[in-house]
């Protein structure tokens, strides 16, 4: 069964995480928000997952680190077609049978990317255009519910709300997801 995770190249997803985070380029430390950071090869069980050192307090993290996606089971192309999923509005079925995951799995997962969403983490925050292989997603004001709700809650009524693809005739939904 082909399923959207095989379109989704797990390098291109730790470099969409990487733009998010760091739109510059410029790596921070997110224990000490110092910029003096070195690389340390990547992650033995992860390829595609750099690490780093902080210069200033020594303190070892990666690509992952403080993000939502950190110490999760599913590979991360796993997680970011769930998030590309969830903004098509596909229900937690829907979406297992487009993983080809147990439903119960993609519950825990919506879950938590919604529960991120409210706290604000930084991966689903930033805007920023996602592109994963030959499928772009579209990060927007899933994190910024004021934004949201400065527009009365007419919904999105623009192209920045909400992970979508990047398609001109996406309907965007007024979903807040949380
Ligand atoms: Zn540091």
């Amino acid at each position: 069964m082909l399923t959207l995770t095989h379109l989704l190249e797990e390098a291109k997803c730790y470099e969409t995480v990487r733009r998010l985070r760091w739109p510059e380029g410029n790596i921070e430390c997110p224990h000490c928000q110092s910029p003096t950071v070195i690389k340390r090869g990547k992650d033995d069980k992860h390829p595609h997952r750099q690490r780093y050192t902080c210069k200033a307090c020594e303190h070892q993290f990666d690509d992952l680190t403080g993000t939502v996606f950190m110490g999760r089971h599913q590979p991360l192309r796993v997680w970011i077609g769930c998030l590309y999923l969830m903004g098509l509005n596909l229900s937690n079925q829907q979406i297992a049978q487009e993983l080809d995951l147990h439903k119960d799995d993609v519950h825990a997962m919506t879950t938590q990317l919604r529960q991120a969403m409210v706290e604000k983490k930084p991966e689903v925050q930033l805007s920023g255009t996602v592109e994963c292989d030959e499928v772009y997603i579209t990060a927007g004001h899933k994190g910024h519910p004021e934004a949201v709700q400065k527009k009365g809650g007419k919904g999105a009524g623009g192209s920045s709300k909400g992970f979508g693809v990047g398609a001109p005739s996406q309907r965007k939904s007024r979903r807040s997801w949380g």
